[in-house]
């Protein structure tokens, strides 16, 4: 087949442009990208050759090949993992936009340094070849095929793909290296690289230089399966940026050996910043699975519950079967079970940390609260341990308060805890719905998560005491009493002492006026100041609720 020309559809071109003119910090990432894209590459066709181990019979061992050439000026980066047929060529390497390249353009800052990050995390790895090459060839043949491709570019609108013999199995990427970019063929640069960016990929990354035997520059084992104190704070945290594609500090590294009715291995990490997609409808978890060190999927349902899709690492256990298709593997029992342990695991790393470092774990909460949460509602079996993760903004004071808190401060008498919701912290706590609470010094929640109406829908009581909307049904302060120190503000109680008469009258009068518009007209001592408020009947759907559903359009 005669070479075509094909042109890069128009966001892919966008993102190239970006690459090669506006991003000039930390180049280097570029060899990181493309060693992350050979093992991705290895992963894939380890897993695939389980039932097909003819594929690899030829050439077992997975590695990835960098090769400097100083006169020619090129840099080669090669695997022997799945390779690329013709149509994956041009999807992946042109013309179909993948998901993140659109995030990527949305994302960008204009700040090169800040813009760097984002190459990996949106699945744009690849382009960033172009920001140390003014022409890339990519020679490729997918394992089992008997043809190769070879694609080219020089990264400006177009590329050209053509068939090429005897390419080996696998992918070669060859960067001819722009004047000025010369240091990427030099062994100490391209070792330092390496160790920085990629020591922790689990297959060999060997320089071959000349005639010389080749060189081994990375550590070439699997991180999670290192004993824990051989492995180094920098390597928990460059390990957590490649399997996260994140850029941040983990908030929380997380590595165990769980052993007894299952084993497995995890390593795992919440991160300190919201990842992009963490409100995405799909609500997709992210922890890669492996089984004895094969990479399965990093999209596993049932592995991680939505509600900890913040969650990041590896999981890999000897205990699951390696040879069925990643949808039976969902439906393993076994996987449950992992699930399970994992969970627990999690859930009790997060209350030592509430428990010993408050103000860390506020700003986890701050975080990933509103996730965290969607499992109150989700996760009945997890309802109380999550319960005691809970941390509220409430009337009492600035800060983060937990059920806990709320109970000792709780009046006599007080048989209800309050919560008022809203989208807005600082509008609900100006509500007049809070004046009588707050004249009798009874402390309300004030729930701003669109989630929040679920939850607490969802949970009638905390100890002995009910969740009680200060939006909804009569507000009962009666039985509260009041403190000593607080009798200044007696309003209430004169409304309470308003001749009959005169409130039925009143009454009257304003349901005559309304009419249909409400349902009825009550006197009330939930106010002090104000003299009326809008307030849902007990049972109907919260008003806040309401109008979130209004705007989903349900
Ligand atoms: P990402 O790795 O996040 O998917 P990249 O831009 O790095 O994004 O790569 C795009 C796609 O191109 C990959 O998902 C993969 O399908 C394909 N690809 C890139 N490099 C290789 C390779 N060495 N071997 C096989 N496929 C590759
Ligand atoms: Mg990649």
């Amino acid at each position: 087949m005669a070479e075509e020309k094909l042109s890069f559809q128009a966001e892919v071109a966008r993102v190239l442009d970006i690459v090669v003119h506006s991003l000039y910090s930390q180049k280097e990432i570029f060899l990181r990208e493309l060693i992350s894209n050979g093992s991705d590459a290895c992963d894939k066709l380890r897993w695939q050759s389980i039932t097909e181990p003819e594929l690899i019979a030829d050439d077992p061992e997975f590695r990835i090949t960098l090769t400097p050439n100083k006169d020619a000026k090129t840099l080669t980066v090669a695997d022997n993992g799945i390779g690329m047929n013709r149509e994956d060529l041009i999807e992946n390497l042109g013309t179909i936009a993948r998901s993140g390249t659109g995030e990527f353009l949305k994302n960008l800052t204009g700040d090169s340094k800040k813009d760097i990050s984002l190459i990996g995390q949106f699945g744009v790895g690849f382009y960033s070849a172009f920001m140390v090459a003014d022409t890339v060839e990519v020679i490729t043949r997918r394992a089992g095929d008997a043809h190769g491709w070879r694609w080219t570019s020089d990264g400006t609108g177009s590329f050209t793909v053509a068939e090429h013999e005897n390419a080996p199995r696998g992918t070669t990427v060859t960067l001819h290296l722009k004047d000025g970019e010369e240091e990427f063929l030099e062994e100490f640069r391209l070792r330092h690289v390496v160790k920085t960016y990629s020591d922790h990929i689990a297959i060999p990354v060997l320089l071959k230089q000349g005639d010389e035997e080749p060189q081994t520059l990375n550590e070439a084992s699997a991180l999670w399966t290192r004993p824990r104190n051989e492995i180094t704070d920098e390597q928990y945290k460059e390990f957590y940026h490649h399997v996260a594609h994140a850029f941040d500090e983990p908030w929380l590294t997380l590595h165990y050996k769980a052993e007894g009715a299952i084993e497995y291995t995890g390593l795992l990490y919440i991160p300190s910043q919201k990842p992009f997609d963490l409100f995405q409808p799909d609500r997709k978890q992210h922890v890669r699975l492996y089984v004895n060190r094969v990479f399965i999927t990093d999209d596993c349902e049932g592995l991680v519950p939505a509600w900890l899709r913040f969650v990041r690492g590896v999981v890999d256990s000897p205990d699951l079967p390696l040879n069925v298709s990643r949808e039976m593997l969902q439906h393993n029992p076994m996987l449950r079970k992992i699930q399970n342990g994992l969970v627990n695991k999690l859930l009790g790393e997060l209350k030592k940390k509430a428990e010993n470092e408050p103000e860390a774990y506020a700003s986890f909460w701050e975080t990933f609260g509103a996730v965290l949460k969607e499992g109150m509602y989700e996760d009945h079996e997890r309802r109380d341990k999550l319960t005691d993760l809970l941390r509220f903004h409430t009337t009492h004071g600035d800060g983060l308060h937990s059920f806990a808190d709320y109970a000792s401060r709780m009046k006599e008498g007080q048989k209800h805890v309050y919560y008022i919701t809203g989208d807005d912290r600082d509008a609900i706590s100006q509500s007049p719905l809070l004046e009588g609470y707050r004249a009798k010094g009874v402390e309300v929640l004030l729930l701003t998560d669109p989630i929040d109406e679920f939850w607490v829908a969802n949970m009638p009581t905390y100890k002995e005491f009910s969740l009680k909307s200060v939006a909804a049904g009569g507000a009962d302060l009666k039985d509260i009493k009041k403190e000593e120190s607080e009798d200044a503000k007696d309003e209430d109680q004169k409304a309470d002492e308003a001749p009959k008469e005169d409130l039925d009258g009143l009454i009257t009068v304003l349901k005559a006026t309304l009419g249909e518009r409400v349902k009825d007209v009550r006197p009330s001592d939930r106010l002090t100041e104000s003299p009326v408020c809008l307030v849902a009947e007990e049972g109907d759907m919260p008003m806040h609720l309401e109008r979130l559903l209004r705007a989903h359009q349900q």
